[in-house]
């Protein structure tokens, strides 16, 4: 099927749909995006998402072209025209183009940024066989830029980082920087010691997970105790069950860092608890 996609203003089919060669998203990777799912043809954490994209454009003096009434109506127009009932939205604002390269940024006044949104069909994405079996994960270290709170899409280190693992038979890499386990490449990372959840605390180290804030929510809520502090690869081998959170894989349990299996090499038992409220209550709240 042709998608129906998003850019600047207009609803096209993905194959007449087209952006400068002078985009500085292309050309300098001068861009922001951000991840919504879809649930029961509804948004899950729209306003998370909205509230992030709105912090990343302000930390790169940004403007934002969209307002968030009309941001939540494209993600709904593009849901309906593409028939969407589990999967994924993809939103990206660049600097736009002023129809040259130049490191300087051009003028906000006559350069206006471009918006792109599509959508990507995962049917079954919230009963994902991949959560029930767990994920493996090596260790890697983490060679990014300094401001990883902001959601660039400056990817190609991730892009790498999976690639490494998938060479040599696993699902994603565990960034570490400097001793301690940062994120994985597209997900936070968390150990579970007990009942004790410790998953390291926000700074410019990591992304503001969307799916970080509500799981710890309810987690706190669910009376199970949260660490916010760094961890090493060699305490995360020893604890009891490890897991990521991300908007397009919500909870995924993590059962073998660098070839050593967690517990009994199986998903353990709070991860999916938590997958299991996190959906429940997520889809309970979707707009
Ligand atoms: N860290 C990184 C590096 C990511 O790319 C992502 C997903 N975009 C996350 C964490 C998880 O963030 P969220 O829960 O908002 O999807």
């Amino acid at each position: 099927m042709t998608r129906t996609v998003y850019v600047n203003g207009d609803y096209l089919p993905e194959t007449e749909a087209k952006v400068s060669i002078f985009d500085r998203g292309f050309l300098m990777a001068d861009g922001v995006y951000e991840v919504t799912s879809v649930l029961d043809g509804k948004l899950i954490d729209f306003d998370g998402h909205a509230i992030r994209l709105e912090r990343s454009l302000g930390e790169l003096d940004m403007r934002n072209p969209i307002s968030k009434e009309d941001l939540l109506e494209v993600h709904r127009e593009l849901v309906r025209a593409n028939e969407i009932n589990e999967g994924l939205i993809y939103l990206q604002i660049t600097r736009g183009s002023d129809g040259d390269r130049d490191f300087a940024f051009p003028d906000p006044e006559t350069t206006v940024p471009t918006i792109v949104m599509f959508t990507q069909n995962k049917p079954g994405m919230a009963d994902s066989p991949a959560s029930k079996k767990g994920a493996k994960v090596i260790s890697i270290e983490d060679i990014r830029w300094g401001r990883r709170d902001i959601k660039t899409v400056q990817l190609l280190y991730p892009s790498m980082g999976k690639m490494m693992a998938k060479k040599v038979g696993c699902d994603d890499a565990w960034m570490v920087e400097d001793g301690f386990v940062t994120e994985g490449t597209s997900n936070n990372a968390y150990i579970v010691k007990g009942n004790k959840i410790i998953t390291r605390a926000l700074s410019n180290d990591i992304l503001h997970g969307i799916t970080r804030a509500a799981v710890l929510r309810f987690a706190r809520e669910a009376q199970m105790e949260v660490e916010e502090r760094n961890f090493t690869i060699d305490e995360a081998k020893e604890a009891d069950e490890a897991f990521t959170t991300s908007a397009s894989a919500f909870v995924m349990p993590v059962v073998e860092i660098d070839g050593v299996a967690l517990g009994d090499g199986t998903p353990g038992r709070i991860a999916p608890r938590l997958r299991e409220i996190y959906l429940d209550e997520m889809r309970k709240a979707a707009v």
